[in-house]
């Protein structure tokens, strides 16, 4: 259920409402927009929600009931884009804005380099993993605690945000010390433990559609971050499993309208991960941004074939440098910057 509230409302008529769902014995989500308050309802009590006892109280417009399930993520709650900080500029505006680096971090000089390349390039955050999620339990896991330091560095040096991976909840508070952005990766995206410890974190989150995950199970996985007051989400569509193999995954270009219309969150697209091969991660990248995408996420290493983790889909400085420029085109052409 959420309640509406008039425009004209004092803050005594919200704390009245919230003293009220409080009493009942359900948690209040505020969502304060320009014009109004909307206070959403979520939890559970055996005290039933009666939509008159709060729709008489002082300062109340409406009461509504939310049909789905993902509450604080669905634009009924919430009508407006969400905003989200990125390095002086927001996720979710009207800039579109690129995430970019490496698979993993693999040495200091690695991610210093890759960073100041895709800075020049015109990136607005650094990706890099220092916990890898591996198919192989034999292949590389990950420098940890050193990658981040060498994340932090990179930072230090090009003023770059840092996006990193972290797979355990033990970690969180670990990988919060060094990272501006938590990445929750496809393989824990209902690792409700996880979800529930970065919710807590209060940290920025981006949050990666699970491969084999509906659209509608990605939101209720986003909705466990914002159920702990944690409202800067990002999510992530980054492909999924189909029949066809002649790409690594099926990138699902669906799902970015979609999301715009079920969630005020913002989308970011991964068209690395998406495709799996270089040569097409452009082409994946144009129709991300020209479906709505607010933001991309794209994998670039200096020396690819010398990758030690996803080499054959990460981009060369030179080709991210004109992959920017693609990017900034279509952008454009659909009444955006980049
Ligand atoms: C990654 O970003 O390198 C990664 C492992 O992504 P995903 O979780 O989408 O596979
Ligand atoms: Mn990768």
């Amino acid at each position: 259920m959420i309640v509406v509230m008039k425009s004209d409302a004092t803050a005594q008529h919200v704390s009245d409402v919230i003293g009220r769902i409080k009493s009942d014995g359900y948690d209040a989500h505020l969502s304060e927009g320009e014009q109004r308050t909307i206070i959403g309802v979520v939890g559970s009590s055996p005290t039933p929600l009666k939509e008159e006892n709060y729709g008489t109280m002082d300062g109340v417009d409406k009461v509504l009931r939310v049909t789905v399930p993902y509450k604080l993520a669905s634009r009924e709650f919430h009508p407006h884009d969400t905003l989200v900080p990125l390095n002086g500029s927001q996720m979710g505006s009207e800039k579109v804005l690129v995430i970019a680096g490496p698979c993993s971090v693999e040495s200091r000089e690695q991610i210093i380099e890759t960073a100041c390349a895709v800075k020049e390039a015109g990136a607005t955050a650094l990706r890099g993993g220092a916990f890898k999620p591996r198919t192989s339990p034999y292949s590389f896991q990950g420098h940890g605690e050193a990658g981040l330091k060498w994340l932090a560095e990179a930072r230090e040096r090009t003023g770059l945000p840092v996006v990193t991976e972290v797979m355990d909840p033990s970690l969180v508070p670990m990988v919060c010390e060094y990272a501006d952005v938590l990445q929750i990766g496809t393989r824990n995206m209902q690792n409700f433990a996880l979800l529930n410890a970065v919710g807590e974190s209060q940290h920025t989150v981006l949050l990666k559609r699970g491969m084999s995950s509906t659209i509608e199970d990605l939101l209720m996985a986003a909705e466990y971050i914002l159920s702990h007051g944690n409202k800067r989400v990002m999510l992530c569509e980054r492909g999924i499993r189909t029949f066809e193999t002649a790409t690594r995954n099926t990138f699902d270009v669906n799902a970015i309208p979609v999301l715009k219309s079920m969630t005020h969150l913002p989308i970011v697209a991964d068209p690395s991960h998406a495709v799996g091969k270089w040569e097409f991660v452009d082409a994946i990248s144009r129709s991300a941004v020209a479906a709505g995408a607010d933001g991309l996420i794209v994998e670039v290493h200096p020396k690819p074939d010398e990758a030690w983790s996803d080499g054959r889909q990460s981009l060369k400085p030179d080709r991210f440098e004109d992959l920017m420029k693609q990017v900034r085109r279509i952008a454009e052409a659909v009444g955006r910057t980049a």
